[in-house]
């Protein structure tokens, strides 16, 4: 009886919310763009973007062009963000996080792995070949090795420098600067209309040990939903993760907003939810997303965010909005 009593209590209580009002219907069908799009994060996704271009010319399905360019990436070992070559941990280790997501709903990620010179492509050997979504540290290297990722212990002199130095004073700031351009995370469209996405990254230079950030978690730093869109995000990943915003900005989408108005939101909510943990002037974040149609939105919450797009054969990089002025 009082059981029962609870029950239309509670059910009394939901009829009251006015959940559906809230939830905006879509206006029209989408017609997919099929022309080819791939947008990454900041300046160095021209050089990635170049690359899932050509994938996308040789006949390649969205998951082989983002996977090309985060390859593109992780093969430069000057870069101090990416792959082998990124500033280390702490005590003096690159650990590289990385996910990829196809147009299936299949992922794969990989995070604290050491000396592979291409997560991306663990991942999605992870994603293809196991019944799992993530593997880290010595598993996953174990993975990568047996599938085929020779280990590589190449140290970038560059990194083992700045790292030196950090070591001086070795302050301990997860404070991601403004100016800061750091992981890749790739978006790609290809010939059939269909979403892929990736990400790549050695994360928060000189963090903890083990830390892992935003990048290879699976709505957080990416999300590909291919009957609505994809987002992807960069910046300092705790902001991200304590958001899970790449999956809200898909589903902000679902629910009728142009990609650009989703990345706005969902910076909104980044700032909201973490105004009891960290000053907004102490931390960047950036949005990255486009739908079906190829429309693009990308949102930060200080300026000085760039993107790089090729969309029907032009490759352009522009600056992001943001939600502060400088
Ligand atoms: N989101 C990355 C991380 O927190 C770093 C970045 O994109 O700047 O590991």
């Amino acid at each position: 009886m009082k059981n029962r009593r609870n029950f239309l209590k509670a059910l009394g209580a939901l009829s009251a919310l006015p959940l559906l009002s809230f939830v905006p219907e879509r206006k029209k069908t989408p017609v997919r763009f099929k022309k080819g799009l791939v947008i990454s994060t900041w300046n160095f996704g021209l050089k990635a973007n170049a690359a899932a271009a050509q994938k996308f010319l040789d006949g390649g399905k969205a998951v082989d062009m983002v996977e090309a360019a985060g390859r593109e990436m992780e093969s430069d070992l000057t870069e101090l963000s990416i792959g082998l070559g990124g500033l280390p941990d702490r005590e003096g280790h690159t650990t590289l996080d990385a996910c990829i997501m196809n147009h299936e709903g299949k992922a794969g990620s990989v995070c604290f792995l050491e000396q592979i010179m291409h997560p991306v492509s663990v991942a999605r050997a992870i994603m293809e070949k196991t019944p799992h979504v993530i593997l880290v540290g010595e598993g996953a290297q174990q993975f990568a090795v047996a599938n085929g990722f020779p280990k590589d212990n190449y140290t970038n002199p560059a990194a083992e420098k700045a790292w030196q130095e950090w070591l001086i004073k070795s302050e301990y700031k997860p404070i991601i600067n403004i100016e800061n351009h750091d992981t890749i995370g790739i978006l790609g469209q290809d010939a059939d209309g269909n979403l892929s996405g990736a990400c790549t990254t050695s994360g928060l230079a000189f963090k903890m040990r083990g830390r892992v950030g935003d990048s290879p978690i699976i709505g957080s730093g990416l999300y590909v939903d291919n009957k609505v869109g994809a987002a992807t995000a960069t910046g300092l990943g705790e902001t991200i993760l304590r958001s899970c915003s790449s999956f809200l900005i898909v589903e902000l989408m679902r629910q009728g907003l142009h990609p650009q108005a989703a990345c706005e939101e969902a910076i909104k909510r980044l700032v909201e939810i973490n105004a009891s943990i960290l000053k907004v002037e102490d931390y960047q974040a950036c949005f990255l997303a486009c739908n079906l149609e190829g429309e693009v939105g990308a949102y930060s919450v200080h300026p000085g965010f760039t993107y790089a797009i090729w969309k029907d054969g032009k490759p352009e990089v522009l600056p992001s909005k943001s939600l502060l002025n400088g």
